[in-house]
């Protein structure tokens, strides 16, 4: 620690002569400090301009804070909440009054006011205030929302507020509670564009009230922010709720909330992804168990759920259980299972298990039940009701680097399958709350990291953010569109084991405790399923589509023919539709493209006469008539899911 005393970025780089007028912030150490914000004077600081990606965060947090200063401006009586940088650009929360509802077209105006005031060039000033005088501050303005936020504190927390505007002019200075960063005035803001309104209740929790959330985005340049809303574009086209409607994917009833049904076609790509997964499966030695539902709630005790996971746990009752009057706050009689791993430990303990058998890998597509808020469950991304690729594997702690790195390549092989090509790793790090002595922690990261490595993987180290019992992995993909999700992850785990007190016999015929390992590549295979028909725009390949081709005849002089086809190919085990209607040829291609089958094979007179076909791809390219065995053969290469090593797919 430096015992100099605290200076601004700001005066720290004027005395260097390096106070550009793009500097907004700086990095100092590995934190990025607004040019307000105090640092030990002999800090070494390095500035951040405008334009640079490290400042683009606080440009964004800078233009909600400009966001809900316009609206205060147009809807006197509004109070303001929260209003964070978020991935691509930013929010706030307000609570209008009692009637005004913020529609589309009033973005427009709350837009031009932020241009006056970011014209206007405003400075940022930050002040670090007791907390009495804070809440004195907003009590006055009627803030309620901002005084919760204040009584949210820790004691002994600097409190600091940012003002911008013009202290002189009364009713220009506009202020809020916040930790900053900030830029040093409003005219270093970039282009901003509001993009929508939407519901979102105080805190993400529907017992609060209600309130009306302003999304933007900011950018440095106009070209950025145009790249930007046609990604939004391309991303609304492809949403994956509106897909799932339009393709008779799944859906969603009020009977059972943020629970998908998967029609016919959906349940078939399901069952796909499934199948898929099985057949690696069987290469890569895991063996597969069915484990129950519903449980004595001793299990998940035994495994900690009960104390640690309970608020996103149901808990089902028979009506022999509702009979007896349960006492308050009396232990559940049943609990439903969210994860596997319980049911995994309790298997494995069932008998003595030697050394030979490890690594034992066990995996289980079980449904799992997680109660999620209102708030925040969307599609099928986050749902109530999924199940996972889910495994675990039980094994000697010397064998945890040979687990880990041959999940890693099983994992690269089925992202590639997807076409998911461009992977971000991320490390997560022993939290402050955990099980195990710091050895214990020293052994498993570095093993984790090692792996890494070895794997040729560049990876992010978030320290803190490893789960209670054991550092993680986490693997996120980029989508066609550049949006980045997390799927799978690796998760080492030396608790359970010692709660369930697992045991194998080792070489030396001693008892010996086993590691385990969670593991997941597709993760909930839901979620998955919304992310990927995003990805592909519901375009799914040969191999998982439900439909591989719709025949369409010309006339119906080619029906009888068209029908010969149709068993044919089936027999090959392909899918195989025939629109054999009246409707015109084009009508017939149209309704097949928008049901986004990967091929049309177009039948008419002189194909009929040939023993021939004319297939066109879901692009509408022309792929020329051929003997139906050549299409066929070409449709069944297609059709086999993509594997390492194998060419074409
Ligand atoms: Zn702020
Ligand atoms: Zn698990």
């Amino acid at each position: 620690m430096s015992g100099a005393a605290l200076q601004s970025p700001r005066e720290l780089l004027a005395a260097r002569g390096e106070l550009g007028p793009d500097v907004i912030a700086v990095r100092c150490g590995g934190r990025i400090v607004d040019l307000h914000t105090g640092v030990p004077g002999d800090s070494e600081v390095r500035p951040i301009r405008r334009g640079d990606p490290d400042g683009l965060e606080i440009i964004r947090h800078s233009t909600s804070h400009v966001m809900a200063q316009a609206v205060q401006r147009l809807f006197p009586g509004t109070q303001v909440t929260i209003g964070p940088a978020i991935e691509h650009g930013f929010y706030y929360d307000f609570s209008p009054p009692e009637g005004v509802k913020f529609t589309d077209q009033d973005l427009g105006r709350i837009e031009d006011e932020m241009r006056r005031l970011m014209k206007a060039d405003l400075p940022f000033r930050r002040e670090v205030l007791p907390r009495e005088d804070v809440r004195a501050l907003f009590g006055k303005m009627g803030e309620r929302f901002k005084l919760e936020l204040v009584d949210a504190i820790p004691e002994g927390r600097e409190i600091s507020i940012y003002r911008q505007g013009d202290a002189a002019d009364p009713g220009g200075d506009w202020l809020d509670l916040c930790s900053g960063p900030h830029v040093p005035s409003t005219r270093h803001l970039g282009v901003v564009k509001l993009t929508s309104v939407a519901g979102a209740y105080w805190r993400g929790d529907e017992r609060n009230p209600m309130l009306q959330r302003i999304y933007g985005t900011a950018f440095a340049t106009e070209a950025d922010l145009k790249a930007h809303l046609q990604m939004l574009e391309e991303a609304r086209a492809r949403d994956h709720r509106k897909l799932g409607k339009e393709l008779e994917l799944f859906l969603f009833d009020e009977s059972a909330p943020a629970m998908p049904f998967f029609l016919p076609r959906g349940a078939f790509v399901y069952n796909q992804l499934v199948a898929y997964v099985r057949d690696l499966y069987q290469e890569h030695g895991y063996q597969e168990v069915i484990t129950p539902q519903i449980f004595h709630p001793s299990l998940f005790e035994t495994s900690g759920h009960l104390q640690n996971y309970r608020e996103n746990m149901y808990f089902p009752a028979t009506s022999e259980d509702l009979a007896g009057t349960p006492a308050e706050g009396a232990e559940p009689v049943h609990v439903q299972k969210p994860m596997n791993c319980p049911s995994h430990c309790l298997i494995f303990g069932q008998r003595r298990r030697s050394y030979r058998e490890l690594p034992w890998r066990i995996a289980d597509f079980g449904r799992l039940h997680r109660f999620e808020r209102g708030g925040v469950v969307h599609g099928l991304t986050r749902v109530r009701s999924f199940s996972q690729d889910d495994a675990h594997i039980f094994c000697a702690p010397e064998q945890l680097r040979d687990e880990a790195l041959a999940f890693n390549r099983l994992l690269f092989e089925v992202y590639r399958a997807f076409g998911f090509e461009h992977l971000e790793v991320k490390l997560a790090l022993r939290p402050e709350r955990r099980v195990g002595d710091d050895a214990l922690w020293d052994t498993a990261e570095n093993t984790l990291r090692g792996v890494l490595q070895e794997s040729g993987l560049t990876f992010e180290e978030l320290p803190g953010e490893g789960a209670f019992y054991g550092p993680k992995v986490e693997f996120h993909v980029k989508d066609a569109i550049g949006r980045s999700w997390q799927l799978g992850t690796i998760q080492l785990d030396y608790a359970l084991p010692e709660r369930f007190d697992l045991e194998f016999v080792g070489a030396d015929g001693k008892s010996r405790r086993p590691v385990m390992l969670h593991r997941a590549i597709l993760g909930s295979l839901e979620r998955f399923l919304g992310i990927y028909i995003e990805h592909v725009a519901g375009k799914f390949p040969v191999w998982l589509a439900p439909e591989q081709v719709i025949l369409v005849t010309v006339s119906e002089n080619q029906v009888e023919y068209a029908r010969r086809v149709q068993s044919e190919l089936r027999a090959a085990g392909l899918r195989v539709e025939l629109d054999d209607g009246p409707d015109k040829l084009g009508a017939k291609i149209r309704s097949a493209r928008l049901r986004r089958v990967p091929f049309v094979g177009v039948i008419g007179e002189k194909e009929a006469q040939a023993g021939a076909i004319a297939p066109k791809g879901s692009d509408g390219k022309d792929l020329g008539a051929m003997p139906v065995a050549e299409f066929q053969s070409r449709l069944l290469a297609l059709a086999r899911p993509p594997r390492a090593g194998a060419a074409g797919g």
